[in-house]
């Protein structure tokens, strides 16, 4: 995948077919990757394709002017299609590079599963449903179903559906990983009072750094309402009270634009479970609007439109 996705984005560029590619590169960390905008044809060999590629990409769309070759995994490519939905980006100024995802793996399940730090670690493979780690001149094999992303366990689109190009054969959501997030199970199975107070714990930790909006793709905002000082919706340091209202206007926000990439709660430095809030949404706006996010271009955004029969008399 990764030799193709460097000749197939090397050509883009050669042929002016795009301005920019936009894709994953090594990162300066072991066991990272790092995002890599670039117009110069020769940075496409660095260009990765590995089980740690975990950024949205199509975070990066909005900023970018021009036409764009981007790398999209699942996630990514239903990230993509919600802004097209929204008009954020156009269709006709992408060439989408798609990645038939195995999913990506959590350094910090790997790190717990271990005992050890990621910088002790020699190596990390995946083979299969087996992830081998190599410490200590030892290697220790885990279930797949341990060492990836809750999200990933939960991915019901591995193989973008819109796409330009594949990098190689599309893979069904694999049913032995369906299992759900399981920070959710445990919040479902508290009284409404234990719940309550377990979010007062965890926002408590929130350090407003607005890590969970700025990697999301869904938070396209040109001034969020955090900024906005007529009416004053939060106060700007965090105290837990606000950075509750924060993630439940956010929630709402990115409802029927959210497509469970899980990127807000690997951003999160506090380790807060952001996810435990975006998926119950996702699920919420499953159930109620029979609506899945990013999965059809041509839908209109489930946010911005409504049905005669819903509207109230006022409309009309
Ligand atoms: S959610 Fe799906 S597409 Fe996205 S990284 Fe995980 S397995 Fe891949
Ligand atoms: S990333 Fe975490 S700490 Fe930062 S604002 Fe979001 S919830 Fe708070
Ligand atoms: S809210 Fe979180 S999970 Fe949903 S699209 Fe944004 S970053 Fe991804």
């Amino acid at each position: 995948m990764e030799q193709k996705l460097r000749q197939e984005a090397k050509a883009l560029l050669e042929q002016k077919r795009v301005d920019w590619i936009i894709g994953f590169a090594p990162g300066s960390l072991k066991f990272t990757t790092t995002p890599l905008i670039t117009s110069d044809k020769a940075d496409t060999e660095r260009l990765v394709i590995n089980p740690f590629i975990t950024n949205n990409l199509a975070n990066f769309l909005t900023d970018i002017k021009g036409r764009v070759g981007i790398v999209a995994k699942g996630c990514e490519s239903r990230s993509i299609v919600s802004l097209i939905q929204d008009n954020k980006v156009a269709r006709e100024d992408l060439v989408i590079l798609a990645v038939p995802c195995p999913g990506v793996i959590d350094l910090a399940k790997i790190e717990r599963l271990t005992g050890k730090d990621r910088d002790e670690l020699d190596d990390i493979t995946r083979a299969g449903d087996k992830v081998t780690v190599q410490v200590d001149g030892k290697k220790k094999d885990f279930a797949v179903a341990d060492a990836l992303f809750d999200h990933c366990l939960a991915c019901e689109l591995p193989t973008p559906q819109e796409y330009d190009i594949i990098l190689g054969d599309p893979r069904p959501p694999a049913p032995e990983l369906k299992v759900s997030g399981q920070s959710i199970e445990k919040l479902k199975a508290l009284t409404s009072a234990e719940r309550w107070e377990s979010w007062e714990n965890e926002l408590s930790r929130c350090i407003r750094c607005y890590a969970c909006r700025n990697v999301c793709p869904a938070c396209f905002c040109q001034r969020c309402f955090v900024e906005e000082t007529e009416p004053q919706w939060t106060l700007p340091m965090p105290q837990w009270q606000d950075n509750l209202i924060f993630q439940i206007i956010r929630n709402i926000h990115v409802a029927g634009r959210c497509t469970d990439c899980g990127e807000c709660e690997r951003a999160c430095p506090v380790n807060i479970p952001l996810r435990s809030l975006t998926r119950e949404m996702y699920d919420i706006v499953g159930e109620l609007f029979k609506f899945k996010s990013g999965m059809d271009k041509e839908a209109l955004p489930l946010m911005a439109h409504y049905e005669q029969e819903e509207a109230e008399d006022f409309f009309r």
